[in-house]
């Protein structure tokens, strides 16, 4: 069982369960006691199974997993153990300093927030909220190729919500912007953690409205409606909230 913790800065012991992490891969209970020889970043995010868990921050990691490899894995507890870890990871790599006066950020002592002494202002991990939405028509799902894809795969329509937006119109307005469609009947399915590397992503189903397939050919340069019966395009990785969406729908 895990417990999480504060996300402290500490110094690596020989029996604490150590997590790797160099952007998005983690090398998981790797065997190093010295840290401050090599003076990489060590947090410590909490306990499992009695032992200490620490994230050691690297700029190089020779080997591990790529988080996804993880989350895709048997265990739901390690993949949140790896999230957080990179996602703390991240954070503690982008706020060192007060953005607003410069001056160097303390760590609270009672919640996981870093505090400026000088300004007065607490700062939280930072989480993006994202959303993704598996569109139907005439029992067909909508799926999207995005230039960043790689060649041939399919996706959902998906995207950031943005300021002052609430999760149903980022829906609304991801699919119009990039496929052109108008939807209806929306309803909310589940959401997932996604650290990578500080996404919540949300994910919806909702049915066409109106309006033709018109992929925005920047970010979306091809989609179609797919059926069941016919063969699908290669889809994205098992593990993925998308690939849940989408084999929910398949079902
Ligand atoms: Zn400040």
């Amino acid at each position: 069982m895990f417990t999480p913790s504060l996300g402290k800065l500490t110094s690596i012991k020989s029996d604490d369960f150590v997590i790797a992490v160099c952007r998005d891969r983690v090398a998981v209970d790797i065997k190093t006691e010295n840290n401050a020889e090599n003076k990489n970043p060590a947090f410590d995010i909490g306990n499992y199974n009695g032992k200490r868990v620490v994230a050691l921050s690297l700029s190089q990691l020779n080997g591990g997993q790529h988080l996804r490899e993880i989350l895709a894995g048997e265990s739901a507890e390690l993949a949140h153990i790896c999230s957080l870890a990179s996602h703390l990871v991240w954070w503690r790599s982008v706020y060192k300093f007060c953005p607003t006066c410069k001056t160097v950020l303390k760590e609270s002592e009672t919640e996981r927030s870093l505090i400026c002494e000088s300004c007065g202002q607490s700062f939280y991990p930072v989480i993006a909220p994202a959303i993704i939405v598996s569109v139907v028509k005439d029992k067909k799902i909508l799926l999207a190729h995005n230039a960043k894809f790689p060649e041939g795969r399919y996706s959902l329509v998906a995207g950031f919500v943005e300021a002052a937006e609430n999760l149903e119109n980022a829906v609304r307005r991801e699919v119009l912007e990039e496929v052109g469609i108008r939807i209806k009947n929306l309803r909310y399915l589940e959401s997932e953690n996604w650290s990578f590397p500080n996404s919540l992503m949300t994910a919806f189903t909702a049915e066409w409205e109106s309006g033709e397939i018109t992929p925005d050919g920047v970010e979306i340069t091809s989609a179609n409606w797919f059926s069941p019966a016919e063969p699908l395009p290669d889809l994205p990785p098992k593990g993925s909230v998308a690939r849940r969406v989408i084999e929910r729908f398949l079902d």
